[in-house]
């Protein structure tokens, strides 16, 4: 080998640490998921980092065992925003038969080159490459640290038709090894902040979350000049079902109550336990008519269940009859003890 060629080889070896090390570093400053995978795609993508002209990144969803289009980084024009929009709309099922190389690639945990012309009748047939029109790309699964695959990379040069060299894909791999353990780590740190705004007993959103999304509701529903409304809700005659059940037996309509709420509630409600046996449900962008619909609608659901217990509401609703969070929710309350004077199982607006 001439020393010209030996420099040259050592100073790509030198570029190609330098980069990981980088990524590795940004990585370690980072638990939040979408800076995280920012990082990641933009190793992948940058001039000085891989240098790819887009890159993607999918995420294993364990429960529906799929592949869920999470982010995409392509070239800074009007066609970059939408391989983000096309990326971000593919679900893959977790079938080498449905989800072709990419299923293939994250269920056997090994990076799959596709650069052959032999390859390409593949991935004309693909249907994760047929979304992102591509015909030569890398896919690359990314690990946690049991080895499991959390999530996959895709990576290609559409645009310049750049072939993408050995090297390249070597490098991408050494790149995943650090990214699959950064996913897990932002994965969990922020399971454990979800966990800690639950309520552990009826994994609903507990009173310090409630208080923090009712004050974000309402700032926005200020700014966007819209109404939003709350409910307040307590159990009727609920110490005489402790007698007649038990603590343990009332733990249990806790939860049934709890499940019956987010069953019944919209899918933008924010449902949360107040306190003991009383719930709160944050309405956003619902008037007041609406939300006493809804209380409605939860009263007679919680009368028709089997369980021999009744709910009493109250509802207040933004602007209207408060300006803020601990106005509204003394409205909504000065309803509820109304609801509770007039014979409970009913609805009082404030
Ligand atoms: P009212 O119709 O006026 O609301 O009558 P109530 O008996 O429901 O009213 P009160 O607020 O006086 O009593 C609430 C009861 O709820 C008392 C308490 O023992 C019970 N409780 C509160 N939290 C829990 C819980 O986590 N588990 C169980 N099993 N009971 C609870
Ligand atoms: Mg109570
Ligand atoms: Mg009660």
């Amino acid at each position: 080998m001439t020393s010209k060629k030996l420099q040259e080889l050592l100073g790509k070896a030198q570029g190609e640490l330098t980069l990981l090390y980088e990524i590795g570093n940004a990585l370690r400053t980072t638990l939040d998921f979408d800076e995280t995978l920012t990082i990641i795609l933009t190793g992948v993508t940058a001039h000085h980092g891989l240098a790819f002209n887009r890159a993607g990144i999918f995420l294993v969803d364990p429960e529906q065992k799929q592949l869920i289009g999470r982010m995409g980084i392509g070239p800074e024009n009007g066609e970059g925003s939408s391989f983000h929009k096309t990326i971000t709309s593919l679900r893959v099922p977790m079938t080498e038969r449905a989800g072709g190389l990419a299923a293939m690639s994250a269920l056997q945990g090994s990076p799959i080159e596709v650069v052959t012309a032999a390859d390409q009748k593949k991935a004309a047939m693909d249907p994760v490459l047929r979304a992102l029109q591509s015909t030569s790309c890398v896919l690359v699964p990314l690990k946690g640290r049991e080895d499991e695959v959390v999530g996959l990379i895709f990576a290609d040069n559409r645009i310049t038709r750049t072939p993408i060299s050995r090297e390249s894909f070597r490098l991408m791999a050494l790149l995943a090894a650090h990214a699959g353990l950064a996913i897990e780590n932002a994965r969990t740190y922020q399971g454990a902040l979800r966990q800690a705004d639950l309520d552990p007993m009826t994994q609903l959103w507990n009173r310090g979350a409630f208080q923090r999304t009712l004050m974000e509701t309402l700032s926005s529903a200020g700014q966007s000049q819209q109404p939003a409304s709350l409910l307040l809700a307590d159990l009727d005659h609920f110490k005489e079902y402790n007698d007649q059940v038990g603590h343990l037996g009332g733990d249990k309509g806790l939860k049934a109550v709890a499940r019956l709420l987010k069953e019944t509630a919209r899918s933008e409600d924010y449902v949360a336990r107040f306190g003991g046996e009383e719930f709160a449900l944050i309405l956003p962008k619902t008037t007041k008519i609406n939300a006493l619909k809804l209380a409605e609608r939860i009263r007679l659901a919680m009368d028709q269940t089997a369980l021999p217990l009744t709910l009493s509401l109250g509802v207040a609703t933004f602007p209207q009859d408060a300006h803020e969070t601990e106005q509204l929710i003394q409205a909504a309350d000065q309803a509820l003890y109304e609801a509770k004077k007039q014979g409970r199982n009913r609805v009082v607006i404030a």
